[in-house]
């Protein structure tokens, strides 16, 4: 019996790979839905490509647009209605949404005591322990697909343990050698340029001033349950070893492989290791050189922020989290400078302490309440 499948997500740089594993799976694995936010024409291209009938649209405004293939179709639209492709006959839900939107979805799934396949690192940092907890309650198991945390999981499910700590790898990004001076008047077009990963916008952004790595470490520490002084970053341009294990005996385990997602993503679909991947040989003679070099904290403000985010826990991850999301958007609209996402993010942060208290393990609502109250005073610092 072929194992069946959602794609949340199915139109995005990390569903598109996923489908590409797909087709090297000689039907052992069924695609049961599909989703996308608006990209309707992909999404019916995937639709007949897999043969796959049930179709999700975030967009709820799309519903008026009379389209006659998707009404041929079982189309829902609005994200809520997403959850209407849960059901038994399910056995993985790949959540590869972007950004904190599939927050809800990410919990009706972790009800389900299947697996979930996740790349939206975006509600693991957000949901955090409510997540994990929900997971553990239903047996729902948690599939890493993040490159770094895709490499500690299979790191740490084939050596000993305990550990002492884990490192994860930052390429270092478009800017790693970049002028400090010139910092400011970094463009969105030469933010979302990647060296070595080719991804979503959004992610690019925060991959190029190191934000994604801040979110990253509280990513690997919610998914390995370690403690902040267990997980740290470094910058690796070449981008090769990905994750690594340390013992106590001061020895290591590193996880090594081309920077390309199909990696990651194959681990899900042959857990046996028997993939055959004509593309990204890993020959160490070309490359020569592997280069590991400290996070400078005055180019890369982010990950410090991160780490003190990570050290003070609670909603600050969240809160990181989410005023990140909305200062990335308005960067990439034009309205604030580069510098600003992680300067603004700190301040605005800063402002709800001064009148909050943290909370050790925010609910959902705590969630949403400071969502709502970051949306009425994040502009008090963007315009002052
Ligand atoms: P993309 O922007 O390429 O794709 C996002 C997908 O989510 C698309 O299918 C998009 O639909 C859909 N989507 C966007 N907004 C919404 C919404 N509000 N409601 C429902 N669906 C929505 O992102 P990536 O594939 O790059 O990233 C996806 C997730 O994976 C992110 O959380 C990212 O951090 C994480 N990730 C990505 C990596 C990568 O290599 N790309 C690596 C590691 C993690 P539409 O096409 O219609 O816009
Ligand atoms: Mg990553």
């Amino acid at each position: 019996m072929p194992k069946n499948i959602i794609l949340f997500g199915a139109t995005g740089s990390i569903g598109t790979s996923v489908l590409k594993i797909l087709d090297k799976t000689n039907d052992k694995y069924c695609l049961k839905g599909i989703t996308c936010n608006q990209n309707i024409e992909s999404l019916i291209d995937i639709s007949n490509r897999y043969k796959c009938d049930n179709l999700g649209v975030s967009n709820e405004d799309l519903s008026n647009d009379k389209n006659e293939i998707l009404e041929k179709k079982n189309t829902v639209y609005g994200i809520k209605n997403f959850e209407s492709f849960i059901n038994e006959d399910i056995d993985i839900y790949i959540l590869a949404i972007s950004g904190l939107s599939g927050a809800s979805l990410a919990l009706r799934i972790a009800e389900t005591g299947k697996t979930l396949a996740i790349a939206n690192k975006e509600c693991i940092i957000s949901l955090g322990k409510i997540l994990f907890n929900k997971c553990h309650k239903f047996e729902t198991s948690i599939f890493p697909l993040d490159s770094e945390h895709n490499a500690i999981y299979q790191l740490l499910n084939r050596n000993y343990k305990p550990i002492k700590n884990i490192t994860i790898t930052a390429s270092g990004g478009p800017f790693l050698d970049l002028d400090l001076n010139k910092f400011e008047y970094i463009t969105p077009e030469q933010a979302i340029k990647h060296p070595k990963w080719k991804m979503g916008n959004k992610i690019s952004v925060d991959s190029s001033n190191m934000m994604n790595k801040s979110l990253e470490l509280i990513e690997a520490k919610n998914l390995f349950h370690l403690q902040p002084n267990e997980v740290d970053a470094i910058i690796h341009p070449q981008s090769i070893i990905h994750g690594i294990i340390n013992y106590n005996d001061n020895s290591s385990y590193a996880f090594l492989s081309q920077p390309n997602m199909e990696i990651p993503i194959s681990s899900l679909f042959f857990p046996n290791k028997d993939y055959r991947s004509n593309n990204h040989d890993l020959d160490l003679t070309k490359l020569k050189i592997l280069e590991f070099l400290e996070i400078d904290n005055q180019r890369f403000p982010a990950f410090s922020l991160g780490k003190y985010i990570m050290q003070k826990d609670g909603i600050a991850p969240h809160l990181f989290n989410y005023i990140n999301d909305k200062l990335v958007k308005l960067f990439l609209e034009g309205f604030i400078k580069y510098t600003k996402i992680v300067n603004f993010n700190e301040r605005v942060i800063e402002l709800y302490f001064k009148s909050h208290q943290n909370i050790n393990e925010p609910n959902i609502e705590d969630l949403n309440e400071s969502s709502i109250w970051v949306d009425a005073n994040i502009k008090t610092i963007i315009n002052k």
